[in-house]
Order: C-alpha cells, then sequence, then structure tokens
C-alpha cells in the first residue's frame, strides 16, 4: 500500500499545524498521477494517526484529473486515469499535463461539547510543505535510490544523486551566433519569460523593471506563452536574461539562457551554490541578485557590461559541462545496469 508514504507525509503536516488541538477531518487533494485509492489512503491514514492528534480522523480524498491531449486527433481531454486513452480515437499517444498535485487543503478540528467543527483552509505555503514532507516520506519508505533534477533539493534528500537537467547546447548556441554578439548597445535588451509568475517573483520585480524601461536604462521584454520552438531566437535578442528570484535554485530556462552566451541574472543561494562548485568543479554563472539587489545589479550592467563578461563567455561552458546530458547518464547508469 503505497499510501503509507503519503499519509506519513501529510500527518506531519496536520500535526505541526493543529499543534495539540484534535483533529476531526482533513482533505487533501491528489492529483492522478501518483495512483492513490481514497479508501486505501483513509486506512493509512489511520494507522500512521494512531495515538497522535488526529487518531481516527476521517480523510477527504479528492482526485485531480490529468489534462491530456491526443497526438492523433484534436480531442483534448480531462481524465483520473494516470495513462488515459484518447475517448474519440481510442489512440493511446496521449500527451498529459498536471495530476501531480499533492495539497493538503483544509484541516477540521473536534469541538468540545458538540458544536460545529470548524474547518481551517492551509494556505498555499502550507500546502507545500505538505508535498514536500509527503514525499520525502516517500522517498523513505520506498526503499529505491532517488535522484533529483536540482541540485538546492539535496539539502531535503543529501544522500540522493544529482542527475543535472538536460537541455541541447548547440541548439541554443546556433542560434545566438546567427543573432550575433549582443552590445555596445547602450540600452540592454533584459528578458523575463517566467513560467509560472508567482513562483519566479515576476510581480515582485516587474515594477522596477518598467521603471528602468520608462528611464531609458534598460529596454524590458516580458514575453508569456512563448513557444518552446522560439526561444532560442527569443534568448538570442536580449543581453540579459532574468531567471527566478524566490525559490535560490536554477532550472532548464537558466540553462538555456546560459547556453545562448547571455548574462543571467537569478537568485541562487549560497548552498546551492557550493553543491555545484563542490560536484563539478565549475561555478555556476548565474549572477547573483535578489529582489532587492536586483535594480543595482541591472544598474551596473548596464553602465559598464564589460565588468560581466566573465560571467557571459562562461555560460556555454558550463552547460556543456553539467547540463549536455552525459553527466545525467552517468548519474543513471548504475541504476539501470548500464553503462553510461
Ligand atoms: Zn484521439
Amino acid at each position: 500500500m503505497h499510501e503509507i508514504g503519503y499519509c506519513a507525509g501529510v500527518l506531519e503536516a496536520v500535526e505541526r499545524r493543529a499543534a495539540g488541538r484534535p483533529v476531526a477531518r482533513i482533505g487533501v487533494l491528489v492529483g492522478a498521477l501518483h495512483r492513490i485509492s481514497p479508501a486505501a489512503f483513509e486506512q493509512s491514514f489511520r494507522l500512521v494517526a494512531d495515538g497522535g492528534v488526529a487518531a481516527g480522523a476521517g480523510t477527504e480524498v479528492l482526485i485531480a484529473p490529468v489534462r491530456a491531449a491526443c497526438a492523433a486527433c484534436p480531442a483534448e481531454f480531462e481524465s483520473t486515469e494516470p495513462a488515459p486513452t484518447c475517448p474519440d480515437c481510442h489512440g493511446t499517444e496521449v500527451a498529459t499535463e498536471g495530476g501531480d498535485e499533492l495539497v493538503l487543503q483544509w484541516v477540521e478540528y473536534t469541538v468540545p461539547d458538540g458544536g460545529a467543527a470548524a474547518r481551517e483552509p492551509v494556505g498555499p505555503v502550507r500546502a507545500m510543505e505538505a508535498t514536500v514532507a509527503a514525499n520525502t516520506g516517500l522517498v523513505a519508505t520506498s526503499g529505491l535510490p532517488a535522484f533529483v533534477s536540482t541540485p538546492d533539493l539535496l539539502r531535503w534528500l543529501p544522500a540522493a544523486t544529482w542527475c543535472p537537467v538536460v537541455v541541447d547546447p548547440a541548439r541554443w548556441r546556433a542560434a545566438a551566433e546567427a543573432a550575433g554578439q549582443p552590445n555596445d548597445r547602450r540600452r540592454p535588451i533584459v528578458v523575463h519569460a517566467p513560467s509560472q509568475r508567482w513562483l519566479k517573483g515576476t510581480d515582485r520585480i516587474e515594477p522596477m523593471l518598467r521603471r528602468l524601461d520608462a528611464e531609458g536604462v534598460i529596454e524590458y521584454r516580458q514575453i508569456v506563452d512563448v513557444p518552446h520552438a522560439s526561444m532560442p531566437a527569443f534568448y538570442a535578442g536580449a543581453d540579459i536574461v532574468l531567471d527566478q528570484f524566490l525559490l535560490g535554485s536554477y532550472g532548464v530556462a537558466a540553462c538555456e539562457a546560459l547556453a545562448s552566451g547571455r548574462l543571467v541574472m537569478g537568485h541562487v543561494d549560497e548552498f546551492t551554490r557550493a553543491q555545484v562548485l563542490d560536484r563539478t568543479g565549475a561555478e555556476l554563472p548565474v549572477h547573483e541578485a535578489t529582489v532587492e539587489s536586483l535594480e543595482s545589479e541591472l544598474r551596473r550592467a548596464a553602465a559598464d557590461p564589460d565588468a560581466f563578461a566573465g560571467e557571459r563567455s562562461a555560460g556555454p561552458a558550463f552547460v556543456e559541462r553539467v547540463h549536455d546530458g552525459r553527466r545525467s547518464a552517468s548519474a543513471l547508469a548504475p541504476f539501470l545496469g548500464v553503462r553510461a
């Protein structure tokens, strides 16, 4: 019953939140990809919660559907099957999105003297904490080796193996070379293409970017919904790419911008930078900037682009060394029983 692993994590979040109050019932949203059975979840939760504040608590599990698009026909549909088939043409080649949610939605406390139970909603941060707790619980109970795609996750899973995200360096380099080297323009073109605004800190930097644009310090281009095929040209037309400013890590988008040879700014915390240096021998060439320091860093870069030439030119070599797939193949090879 793999629900046990999820329940252990959810229970941890519930107990922390309850702070001693007896829990009557909890609501959990679980994506279909987790293959959770609500009945098995309830049974497992009773098992792990026994003896604590949530002993005997009921569970209400809502299954979040997978959004799916058929490759063979124009059908788009939702399904609670982890591997759905197309309802129109019965094709099995189906691209899916979502369905990986795991969110503690609410906690209901027991009220003495038979009063109405008080239901307390759980905010997004708490919900993410519950997801983290559930996932680490699952890793601990699965008995399988764990791989992490970004090095910041080693903080929670120190024994895991880093399997770096992979980009094709040649594709990004080619677009950048075709566009020519940027600069000796006096007003740098600054781009930001956030996949999830709230997660990347977009709302917290955008007013400042618009102000610098109006002042004539930079030219700011925010692009949403750029098809991935157009991204190499999008980065090639920029001087500075802004990545993310809240999570303290870097992912595929930063690697693509680095591979394009553009100056990348973002917040990557010291732990994550140290992991990269320790494990690869190379400094991560993402220029450090936080929500607070980004304005002064952009002003510096606009006034003196040469001061950033080192980081800019280190990008493509770094991506080739760490993110071109070879290192990821080596990380997975022992588990798969093959040679990289
Ligand atoms: Zn179809």
